[in-house]
């Protein structure tokens, strides 16, 4: 049977589920999107998810033309008719359909579109034995040009700098900011663990404030594990008793090398290991 696609109120064979090509997401990558887990047939943080959504279609001047409830129960009912209980779903609202011009006012039709699907893990040895990362050249997008804490459907400062991680061998690349300080990686908040502290950057540094984020910032505070959100700089990662990233898709991934450097001893270390422990008790209770 064909995965079922939520487009505007109907659900589409995956095959016929289609948006125009004047459609102006696909023309300038006017829209924004959300990439939310699936645990055990519920949506994990949701409300988060749906609340960042329209927070980044607010800065971009777009109108959902649904209410987050509506949209909630087009989630629900999207991932129930494909029968997936762990999973992966993809929320966009394009601009819609104008002209070939840049002018937002003359697209009609914001298209909501919600795709419920498995997902591709990263391997088990990630979680074991640690991610290698490199830092980049791409500067991530200043935030007084394009603020990184719109999700927006234009990703391509990201993928740039995926490109440059991919290109020396590492599936996550660390971007600095304008300043030249750690902000995040490509697709992945980072964070550092030092003389027992947690350290992340703060959302000043030009970041996607993580869902994956704040729990682990919540799961910190509950195991009273101390945290900085401070600026950091790679002296900081090189020097870092232990190193994660979280996303999403990835959870809580530990990493252990950075420009070929070591992280610590060179294995996940115990704080991370910790939260990751509480993250799985969370997320799969
Ligand atoms: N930073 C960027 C640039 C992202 O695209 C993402 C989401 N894939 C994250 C961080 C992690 O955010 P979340 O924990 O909400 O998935």
């Amino acid at each position: 049977m064909s995965l079922k696609i939520y487009i505007n109120g109907k659900l589409y064979d995956k095959e016929d589920a289609k948006v125009s090509v004047y459609d102006h997401g696909l023309l300038y990558g006017d829209g924004v999107f959300e990439g939310m887990r699936i645990y055990g047939g519920k949506v994990f943080r949701l409300a988060e998810h749906l609340e960042r959504l329209w927070n980044s279609a607010k800065a971009i001047w777009l109108e959902i033309p649904m209410t987050p409830e509506a949209l909630a129960e087009a989630v629900n009912q999207t991932m129930q008719v494909n029968g997936i209980r762990d999973g992966y779903v993809r929320l966009v609202v394009t601009r819609g359909a104008g002209t070939l011009g840049l002018d937002p006012n003359k697209c009609s039709d914001p298209q909501v579109i919600v795709i419920a699907d498995t997902i591709t893990l990263y391997p088990r040895e990630y979680y074991e034995q640690g991610l290698h990362i490199v830092t980049v050249s791409t500067i991530r997008n200043h935030p007084a040009a394009l603020s990184p804490r719109i999700k927006s459907l234009n990703y391509l400062n990201n993928i740039l700098a995926k490109i440059e991680g991919l290109q020396a061998g590492c599936v996550e690349a660390l971007m600095l900011n304008q300043k030249g300080e750690v902000s995040e990686c490509t697709g992945d908040n980072i964070f550092l663990v030092r003389k027992g502290e947690l350290l992340t950057p703060s959302v000043d540094a030009g970041v996607l404030e993580g869902i994956t984020r704040s729990v682990v910032l919540e799961l910190a505070r509950e195991l009273k594990i101390p945290v900085r959100e401070i600026p950091l700089t790679k002296h900081d990662v090189y020097i870092a008793d232990e190193c994660f990233l979280t996303g999403s898709a990835a959870e809580i991934v530990p990493v252990t090398k950075v420009d070929s450097r070591k992280i610590g001893d060179g294995l996940p270390g115990p704080i991370t290991r910790r939260l990751l422990k509480r993250f799985h008790e969370v997320t799969r209770q």
